[in-house]
C-alpha cells in the first residue's frame, strides 16, 4: 500500500541534529540555517493586505485561482525576466506553491529513468528522485560517458555557492540536446548573480528546446513563509501542453494573495527586494574577504560559502565550541562534501562582522 521509495529515504537527522546543537547554544552565531532573516519590505506587506481585503467584499471576492496564475502575476514575471534581458511568453509561466514541490510533481509527468544530479547536492533533488524511483547518478562535471533522462542543474549552486559561466552552460546545454536529456535547472538564486554570469538557462542558445526553468520568491524576496514560485516551460521543450495539462489535474493554484506580494515584490517594489539581496550578498563577502588565502568557492553571486577544511564534522565542532560560529557540515550534502562546510550569509550586518572576526582567527589558528 505505501510506496516503498519512502522506506529508501535517509533519516534526516543531520540537518535537524545540526540545527538542535546550534540553537541550544545561545552564543553561537547561526551560519547554518537556510532561511533568509530580513522581514518583507513595506509594500509587499501592503499589497497582501489589500490583496486580503478584496476578497471581504462580493464585488472582488475570488475563489479558485487560474492553475498556471493569473495574468498580471505572469505579466509581472514576464517583465522581470525583460529586465533581465530573457523574453518568455506569459504561456510559459506557471505559477508555483515553490520550487521543492514544484519540482517533485514535474518529474511524476516524466517517465521514470535516470536523473543527473550534482555532487554534493541540495538534499530535495535526492529525496524527491529516489520518491519517483529514479535511478539516480551524482555528477562532478559533465559525465560525457553517462546518458540520462533527467539533469538536475543548479546555479547559483546549493551549497557550494558556485554560479555557472556562459560557456559551462552553454556544454551542458549541448550534451543535454547530444543526449536527448531533459534540463531541470534551479535558478532559486538568480537574483544573487551581480557578475555576468547567467541568470536564467534561456540565456544559453539552445536551451529553449531542452530545459524548464524552476524559479522562487524564497529567496529572492524572502517569500520563504508566504510561498510562491513560478515555473518557465518553454514551448520548444515540448512539454508546455502536457505541463499546463498536468497543472490542472495536480494543483488549484496559488493564493491570490501570495500572487498579489510577488507581483508587487517583482515590480513596485523590485528596488526593495534587491536591497534584501543585496544585504546578504555584501554579508557573504565580508565573510568571504576574512578567508583570504582559504580553498573556498561561492562568497559573490550567492549567499553561500562553502569552505575546504577537512573533516567536515571535527571542523563543525572546532568552529562552534571555539569560534561560536554554526555551520553546516559539508557531508550533509553528499560524500563529496566530506571535506567542507558550508556557511551561509542569510544572517545580520552585525553578526556577518562578528564571523567575520572569528573567520580570520580560524583560519590562523585552526
Ligand atoms: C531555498 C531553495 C529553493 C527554494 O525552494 P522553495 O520551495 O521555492 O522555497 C530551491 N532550491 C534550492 C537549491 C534552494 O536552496
Amino acid at each position: 500500500m505505501i510506496n516503498t521509495n519512502i522506506s529508501e529515504l535517509k533519516e534526516q537527522y543531520l540537518f535537524s541534529e545540526i540545527g538542535r546543537i546550534i540553537k541550544s547554544r545561545n552564543d553561537v552565531i547561526n551560519l547554518s540555517i537556510g532561511d533568509v532573516s530580513l522581514p518583507l519590505p513595506k509594500a509587499v506587506v501592503e499589497a497582501g493586505k489589500r490583496a486580503a481585503s478584496e476578497l471581504s467584499e462580493k464585488a472582488t471576492f475570488r475563489g479558485y485561482p487560474p492553475e498556471s496564475g493569473y495574468d498580471f502575476f505572469k505579466d509581472a514575471v514576464k517583465k522581470y525576466y525583460s529586465k533581465k534581458g530573457t523574453e518568455i511568453d506569459e504561456s510559459e509561466i506557471f505559477a508555483s506553491d515553490g520550487i521543492k514541490s514544484d519540482m517533485s510533481v514535474f518529474l511524476n509527468v516524466l517517465s521514470r529513468g535516470k536523473t543527473l544530479l550534482p555532487s554534493p547536492s541540495y538534499p530535495a533533488y535526492v529525496e524527491a528522485n529516489i520518491l519517483r524511483g529514479n535511478e539516480i547518478e551524482f555528477y562532478d562535471g559533465i559525465p560525457y560517458k553517462s546518458k540520462a533522462d533527467i539533469i538536475v542543474i543548479c546555479s547559483p549552486d546549493n551549497p557550494t555557492g558556485r554560479a555557472m559561466s556562459r560557456d559551462e552552460l552553454k556544454e551542458w546545454v549541448d550534451y543535454a540536446k547530444a543526449t536527448g536529456a531533459l534540463i531541470f535547472y534551479d535558478a532559486a538564486y538568480e537574483a544573487f548573480v551581480k557578475s555576468g554570469a547567467p541568470r536564467s538557462i534561456f540565456e544559453i542558445e539552445g536551451a529553449r528546446e531542452c530545459a524548464v526553468e524552476f524559479c522562487s520568491m524564497s529567496k529572492t524576496a524572502g517569500f520563504t513563509g508566504v510561498r510562491c514560485g513560478y515555473t518557465v516551460v518553454p514551448k520548444e521543450c515540448g512539454l508546455n501542453k502536457i505541463w499546463s495539462r498536468a497543472k490542472s489535474c495536480l494543483s488549484n493554484g496559488v493564493s491570490y494573495i501570495s500572487q498579489r506580494m510577488a507581483q508587487c515584490a517583482l515590480t513596485y517594489a523590485y528596488d526593495d527586494i534587491m536591497a534584501n539581496v543585496n544585504y546578504y550578498v555584501e554579508n557573504a563577502r565580508i565573510m568571504s574577504n576574512a578567508l583570504k588565502g582559504a580553498q573556498k568557492v561561492g562568497g559573490t553571486d550567492s549567499p553561500y560559502i562553502w569552505l575546504k577544511c577537512g573533516d567536515s564534522y571535527a571542523e563543525f565542532y572546532k568552529l562552534l565550541d571555539i569560534y561560536k560560529l554554526g555551520v553546516t557540515p559539508g557531508i550533509g550534502f553528499g560524500e563529496r562534501g566530506r571535506e567542507y562546510v558550508r556557511i551561509n550569509s542569510f544572517c545580520s550586518r552585525e553578526d556577518a562582522l562578528r564571523a567575520a572576526e572569528g573567520l580570520k582567527r580560524y583560519l590562523i589558528f585552526d
